[in-house]
This record gives C-alpha cells, structure tokens and sequence, in this order.
C-alpha cells in the first residue's frame, strides 16, 4: 500500500466508511497518517470511593450490589446499578445502553471510569467506562489517543485503520539530512508519525510532536517564502491621492478622541506603504482593545478617495455585521458605498453585490471568507485588510491577494508573538505594533472567585445595570453529551432572568443559532436592547461594545490562558470601570494558580509567557486549540526553537527541500 492510495483500499473501510472519513477531511492513506489525536487519555491508578471528590475523573474498583434497573425516562433509556467498595457506593448510569443490562450481575467486580457528579448526598458516575481489573491493568501502562471526530466515525474505527497502514507509517521517507537529524537530536518524520498514533510514553510523545511542529514550520516557511517572492517587488499600481491623504488628516482631527501614538504611526507606516513604489504588506500588531479597527478604516478611506475599492475581511458573521455597520456610519459624509458580503445572505442578496463589485458601485466590502470565492469579482481593488487574521490560512490569504491587480494587504493581529518569531512567521510581512490601549481606560479590575460568589456576582450585575452599563456571561460549558452547548446556554439564562428579575433584559446566543439570529441578538445587545448577554464563546473575537462593563466567565479553569485574556477583553473597552469576573468552579491547585496570572495581569505578551510556564506535563498540545495560525499541532511558544531550527533550515536547505514537502 502506498500514501496516496485511497482509503478505501485499506481492509476494513468499505464506501460507508470512506464516505464518513470523507468528512473529516480523510481521502487517502497520506491523509489518514496525518490524522492527528486531539489529546491522549490516560487511565489513572484506581482510588477508593470516599477519596474522590464532585468533578473528578477517576477509576474505582467496586463490586456490583444491585441488579441492573431499567427505565423509560423523559428522553433516554436508562440503566443504572449500584456499585460499592468498603469506603462508599456509587450509582452508574447509562444513556440509552439497554443492552448494557447483560454485561453486568450483582457480585462481579470491575474498575469504572468516568466523571463523579453529585445528586443530592449520592455520588453518580455518568456513562461510565468499564474494565475488568486484569484488562485495566494493561489499558492502564498505556496513552489512548483520542482523535477529533465527526459522525459515522468512532475513535476504534480510527485507530484500527491506522493500524492497518502501519507499514506505510514505517516507509514514510525522510526528506530531512542524516546529519541535521542527529545534530538536532529529532525524531526521523516516520517514527515522530508512529509515536502520534501510538505513543510509548509522555517523554517520546513530546519528542515526536516536537518533530511534527517542525515540519509543519518549515512548509509554512517555504510558502511564505514564496509568497513574499511573488509580491515584494510588486510594483504599487495604487497610489494615493494627494486629496486622499489630506482628507484623512480631517477624518483623524474630526473623530470624538485621539488617536495613540501607536495608532499614529502605525497610520503613518500604511500611508506611505500606500505610496511607496511597491504594495504594501503589512501586519498590525495590537493588543485587545487597542483600537486596530479605526486604524484598518483610514486606510480603507484613503484607499478609496483615491479611486480603488477596498475589502475587510473577519473571521465570523457577527463581526461582518458589527464592522459594516461602523464604517457605513464613518464614512457616510464621503459618500462612499459599503457593502456587506455573509454566507448566510440569500443568493440573490450575494448576486446584488457581486454586481457592485464588479460594476464599482460597491467601494468597500466587508464580510467573512466569501468575499474571496470565485464569484467575487471586482472593478479595481486596491487594498484588502484582513481582521483578526490568525483565524485565516495562508492559503485564503493567497487567493485573496490574486483578486486583484496584487492590492496592498493588511493584517491586523491581536496575537502577542514575541518580536523575534514575528519576524520568522510575517516573513513576507512589515510590522507595525500599537503597544499602548488609549489613554482614557481603566485598567480592568479582575476577580477570581468559587461557584459560592455567584449570587454577589449577579447582583453586582444588576446594580450596573441600574447605573446603565451592560454585562457579559459566558456560559459554562457542558461536560459529556446529555444536554448540548445550546440547551445549557439557554437553561442558564432562564435561570438568571429569574434571579435577577424583572427589571434587567437577558438574552444568550450560541454557535447552534442561525446567522440571523445571531446578528439580531448582538444589534439589540449594542443598541442597549439587552442588558445581560449570556452566551459561549462565539463573542470571544472583536465585538465591541463599550457601554457593556462585566464579563463574568463560568468555568473559567476550563478555558486557556489566552482564550480568556481575548474574552475579558469584550470589556474595558470605553471610559467607564470594568470588571471582570473568573468563576473557578473546580478549585484545583493548579486552575488557581493559572488563574491568578489573569488576575494580576491584562497584559497579552505577560499573560501568553506565563501561559507558557504553566502547562501541566498532559497538556501537550497547549494553545493551537485557540486556532492560532494554520498548525495543527505547532505551537509557536511552545516549539519556538523549532520554529528557529526551521528557519535556518529553510535558509539553508530551502531550494532542494522545496519539492519534498506536503503542503
Ligand atoms: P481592537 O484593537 O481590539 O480591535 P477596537 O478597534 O475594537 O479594538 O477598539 C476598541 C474601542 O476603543 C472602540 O470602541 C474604539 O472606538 C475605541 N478607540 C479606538 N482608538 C481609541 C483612542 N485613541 N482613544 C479612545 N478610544 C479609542
Ligand atoms: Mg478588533
């Protein structure tokens, strides 16, 4: 078998299968290697029931003392039994699993594993695992990996049919010198694949992920290598207008603050980009709140008094929105036309602005990614900005900049990269960075506190609300699968609307709602409609609203470091006082610790070092979940060495490794 068969070929995938791995972006053999875990279970020594606490996840060793009941319940069909040792009892319970009657009778022993949860004075385990205790034993020496799934697909029917690839694992040559592999202590590409799959230990499964960022850096490096080639000596067919750059001088003086000095020269960096001989390629660097969308709108304004269009594209529909809606008001005494461009428009909305666009009646575009699908075509688009970029590819990138006659780009960036690896990964990008918030902000207050502090919270809460100001409260998320992210968000605002009365408007959104919807839900949220938005973390990035002043986040031991800092950074966003809430539900030493980064700090570059620090030794993959860059398993902090060693490889080997690498 080879790496480009296709899947089906591999015994035990037939058309059903290949069709459901189809989803997950599984075609061929290369690409189901290339599959990597999401994360790695690791079974623990087994403990005694009265050692375990709410929310932990543990193995016992118990002994059946019930039959096992049966019931209809409102939605499931459930099993449960009673299981005990001689320290306490626990009651199991399966959704749906009737069958799971015949596997168990009273006097057997056997180890389960799951999640303890408490009802009432009785501790529950949901859905458990169940081993015997010589089966544990052996899971127990070893990682399992557990892979990202989608339906149809089961983590066995991954692993089994990596398994039965395994010698092309084993073949997979190395493109790599005998002596940089030995200097550089790495694992060749096929073990470091192999050990993704089946890891030996924690030690050799680093090592592996290490050789795998590796890879992953150094194809990047090479594209963008050839990106810059292709358009660094662009000649600047987009040339500003004397006019323009006046204007924009009156646009700056007429805004209701200040521009920083940040924002200053990073304005001044775009304008003469603007007009130098070559396109601009710029990345804008800022931390939240910083004020990075006014500076993308004078460029889109001198742009566009010039004579060309301009597109801004972001990452979700709900930003689209918020940003045509600001520029339509900034830039009405211009008369400029700003057009809104969504999936989720209906075709002959879509149809109407291709038209603009093309036609040139539309001078700018905002919206997601199908501003660059095939149908866009535009008249003559001079410059493409593109917000909270680190959620966009290199590769939307590239077909973005093919739109027109090679128009200057823009990224802005919230992504504390430290200087030394911007400069690696923005190769074929100039560096502004805005390293100052506006002056008239508060710094934010934080608080870290347990699940008792909630009803302070909520009537902290209701007092702002009374003084105008709105609030923010992301959702806790849902552990297992009984109620989905969207049934809980709205089970939580019920909830608070009754605890914090009439008087106070709360409302929630969630990924599940339609685009409408959603966008719906916000404009009424910005328009002081609502004054309590509860929520997941769909409003993580850049939506501003600078009247809200709360943001309390559930669960917050649960999310990254980052991912957190980006969340608090919804508030602060005006003059008033803001604060932010982090409710650490399981008080572990560890979330506490973590967590108190955040209450020390509102400083990205501090908080993505420290985050660094204290990954856990089980925490392998670190950050990439926050989406950051195209990596799938690259983390640019944790592997930054790799990312250097990639560098220097990439300079010296980098013409006769081109063809060698997938990309
Ligand atoms: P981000 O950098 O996170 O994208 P935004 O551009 O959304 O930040 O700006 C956040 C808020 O700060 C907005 O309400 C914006 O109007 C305001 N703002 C931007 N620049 C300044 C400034 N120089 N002084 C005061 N407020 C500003
Ligand atoms: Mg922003």
């Amino acid at each position: 078998m080879n790496l480009s068969d296709n899947i089906i070929d591999i015994k035990g995938i037939g058309e059903k299968t290949a069709a459901s791995y189809k989803k997950l972006g599984i075609d061929t053999v290369d690409e189901l290697i290339h599959y990597y875990p999401r994360s790695y279970k690791t079974y623990t020594q087994p403990v005694t029931v009265s050692q375990t606490a709410e929310g932990d996840r543990v193995a016992v060793f118990c002994k059946i003392v019930t039959y096992v009941d049966t019931h209809k319940g409102r939605r499931y069909t459930i099993s449960s039994l009673s299981a005990a040792d001689s320290t306490g009892s626990i009651r199991m319970v399966w959704f749906n699993m009737p069958f799971i009657r015949n596997q168990f009778h009273k006097g057997d022993s056997f180890v389960f594993y799951g999640t303890i949860k408490y009802k009432g004075n009785m501790r529950v385990m949901e859905m458990p695992e169940y081993f015997t205790q010589f089966n544990y034993q052996k899971t127990m020496s070893t990682m399992q990996p557990i892979y990202p799934l989608k339906s149809g697909v089961t983590n066995n029917s991954i692993t089994r049919s990596i398994r039965a690839v395994v010698d092309v694992i084993r073949a997979v040559p190395e493109y790599l010198p005998a002596d940089v592999i030995s200097e550089k202590k790495l694992m060749t590409e096929a073990e470091a694949i192999h050990e993704m799959h089946f890891p030996k230990d924690e030690e050799s499964l680093k090592n592996a992920i290490r050789r795998i960022a590796f890879d992953e850096f150094l194809s990047f490096l090479i594209r963008i290598r050839k990106l810059r080639e292709e358009t660094v000596s662009e000649p600047n067919t987009h040339k500003l207008t004397k006019e323009a750059v006046l204007k924009k001088d009156a646009f700056i003086a007429g805004l209701p603050f200040e521009l920083t000095g940040g924002q200053k020269a990073a304005v001044d960096d775009i304008t003469s980009d603007m007009n130098s001989e070559y396109v601009m390629s710029r990345l804008i660097q800022g931390d939240v709140g910083s004020g990075k969308t006014i500076v993308a709108a004078i460029a889109l304004l001198m742009n566009s008094l010039s004579g060309y269009q301009g597109a801004l594209m972001v990452p979700t529909e709900v930003l689209a929105v918020q940003h045509y809606e600001d520029l339509s008001k900034l830039f009405k005494p211009y008369k400029l036309k700003v057009c809104l461009l969504t999936g989720s428009m209906t075709l002959k909305e879509k149809r109407a602005v291709y038209e603009e666009l093309k036609s040139g009646e539309c001078d700018i575009v905002v919206g997601t990614h199908a501003i660059i699908q095939d149908k866009t075509e535009y008249k003559s688009l001079g410059l493409v900005i593109t917000d909270e970029q680190h959620r966009f590819g290199v590769k939307q990138r590239e077909r973005l900049e093919q739109k027109g006659n090679f128009p200057h780009v823009l990224i802005m960036s919230a992504t504390p990269i430290p200087r030394t690896l911007a400069i690696i990964l923005y190769a074929d990008m100039d560096i502004s960075v805005i390293k100052e918030l506006p002056s008239e902000r508060k710094k934010i207050m934080n608080c870290v506190v347990g699940t008792d502090y909630r009803p302070s919270a909520y009537s902290f809460i209701k007092n702002q609300v009374k003084e105008g100001h709105q609030a923010y409260v992301i959702c806790p998320m849902v552990e297992d699968n009984e109620i989905t992210d969207a049934e809980n968000v709205i089970n939580y605002s019920d909830d608070l609307k009754e605890k914090l009365g009439d008087q106070v408007r709360v409302s929630y959104l969630h990924g599940k709602m339609k685009e409408s919807e959603k966008n719906d839900i916000l404009h009424r949220f910005i328009n002081r409609e609502i004054d309590v938005l509860v929520s997941t973390t769909v409003i993580e990035v850049g939506i501003n609203n600078p009247n809200a002043t709360v943001m309390m986040i559930e669960n917050a031991e649960r999310f990254g470091l980052a991912q957190l800092h980006q969340l608090r950074g919804r508030v602060g966003r005006g003059s008033a006082q803001s604060y932010c809430i982090f409710i650490n539900v399981k008080k572990s030493r560890e979330s506490e610790e973590r967590l108190k980064v955040l209450e020390e700090s509102n400083d990205g570059f501090f908080i993505a070092s420290e985050d660094l620090k204290l990954r856990g030794p089980g925490d392998f993959f670190g950050i990439r979940q926050s989406g950051d860059m195209d990596f799938k398993v690259a983390d640019i902090y944790n592997h930054a060495d790799m990312l250097k060693l990639a560098q220097d490889i990439s300079l010296d080997y980098g013409e006769d490794l081109q063809g060698k690498i997938i990309m």
